[in-house]
């Protein structure tokens, strides 16, 4: 396959690819052509999420995806921090309640674990970390023309700051993170959305996460502004 026009999305969920399409409509070119996991047309190894922090598992697989498809590729990690709880779940929210829960499973645990805090003490956010691994063919360098930079040019470090491109062994890379804050209820209200948001109530909108319309959440939550950043990133919010 040639890969020199491709971005791919390191996602198995396909909801989540078009979630990212249609917000990142003014940083994806026409001209590149989009994949996700489940339509790359070739193996693909699973990427373990085993990093302690939602940064380091969104550069872990971009990076990991890109450097086995050669092309730039994004990758995202979310989930809740309850600050009662120290900021779990944390990178554990799909998993809380153990390797297999379902969300059912994960709210009960979440909401056992809260017992006895009081309402003011029961604030949380959604977290979304999206990063970029930027791999060296046309679409990479589409990218940092737009940034006005080349490969050569960016230094080598760690990835700390949020936006700042680095280079990491033989990728650059880009982050940003969304969030929503909130506050976790015991009653489950709505019957939209998945995951915490039954539990999840944002008081600026007086409703949980679950009763917001899709489209609605879709353009507020914290996936929707991680991907804004990366929209804004780039001068004149144009297309690379
Ligand atoms: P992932 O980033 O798809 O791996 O999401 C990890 C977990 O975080 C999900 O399984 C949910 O439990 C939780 N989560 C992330 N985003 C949301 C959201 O928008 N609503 C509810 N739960 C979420």
């Amino acid at each position: 396959m040639q890969h020199d026009n491709v971005f791919l999305f390191a996602t198995g969920n396909r909801h989540k690819r078009r979630e990212f399409e249609g917000l990142l409509d003014e940083f994806l070119s026409p001209t590149w052509q989009l994949h996700d996991l489940t339509d790359w047309p070739e193996p693909m190894p699973d990427i373990e999420e085993d990093a302690d922090t939602f940064v380091g598992n969104a550069i872990k697989k971009a990076g990991d995806a890109s450097r086995v498809a050669n092309c730039t590729t994004m990758a995202d990690d979310s989930g809740l921090e309850v600050d009662a709880l120290d900021g779990r779940p944390g990178v554990y929210s799909a998993r809380f309640a153990g390797e297999d829960a379902t969300d059912a499973d994960n709210n009960a645990k979440l909401i056992e674990e809260l017992q006895g805090v009081p309402d003011s003490e029961r604030t949380a956010r959604y977290v979304c970390v999206t990063a970029l691994a930027i791999a060296n063919q046309k679409v990479g360098r589409a990218i940092l023309r737009r940034l006005h930079t080349n490969f050569q040019d960016v230094p080598a470090g760690d990835l700390r700051e949020e936006a700042e491109l680095t280079r990491v062994e033989d990728r650059l890379f880009i982050w940003f993170r969304g969030t929503v804050e909130g506050r976790i209820i015991d009653e489950a209200r709505g019957d939209g959305g998945f995951g915490y948001d039954p539990h999840f109530y944002v008081p600026r909108w007086d409703k949980t996460m679950a009763e917001v319309p899709m489209a609605k959440k879709n353009s507020v939550s914290h996936r929707a502004e991680a991907a804004r950043k990366l929209v804004d990133y780039f001068p004149s919010g144009r297309k690379p």
